[in-house]
């Protein structure tokens, strides 16, 4: 393993730097350790938490809401169906439950989100799938427009004249 002073890249052979045409020199065992620590420091870093797996404070709090939303969407075709009221249809509940509940899911339960969507790959491979960073930040992206889906469709809920 030959190492470059200059700016501390790693290479398997050769005697000059790629990155900077700096020269290789032989790694002693010392740099060798201080190197695979930084690759495992590295590695670790990308696992789990910055790939989104786990609910942030903010998750808890919005997954909290999808819940509480889809309990409030609930109410208005509870009270027209006691009420036997004609005419009420409910499509904006029911839609706006469903997509409270992904965003509760994608909130509350990341873990599960992957394990879900990558039984594919993992039938297919016996590699357990890593996220991509463009994976999570389209499931990121997607849990805020559940919840604005949600929101959106509880407040027509609510003023719904049918
Ligand atoms: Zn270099």
């Amino acid at each position: 393993m030959k190492i470059c002073r200059n700016c501390e890249n790693v290479f398997e052979s050769g005697s000059l730097c790629p990155e900077c045409g700096g020269a290789l020199h032989d790694v002693s065992e010392k740099e060798e350790n201080a190197y695979n620590a930084r690759l495992k420091r590295t590695v670790s870093r990308q696992s789990s938490r910055s790939y989104g797996l786990n609910s942030t404070f903010s998750d808890s709090v919005l997954g909290s809401l999808s819940l509480f939303g889809t309990s409030l969407q609930g109410l208005r075709p509870l009270r027209a169906a006691k009420a036997q009221t004609e005419n009420y249809v409910g499509t904006y509940a029911g839609a706006g439950i469903v997509f409270f509940l992904l965003a509760a899911i994608n909130f509350l339960a990341p873990k599960l989100v992957r394990a879900i969507s990558s039984i594919r790959l993992r039938l297919t491979s016996d590699e357990k799938p890593t996220p991509s960073a463009f994976w999570v930040a389209t499931k990121n992206i997607a849990k805020y427009a559940y919840f604005a889906f949600g929101a959106m469709l509880l407040l027509l809920n609510l003023i719904e004249i049918l």
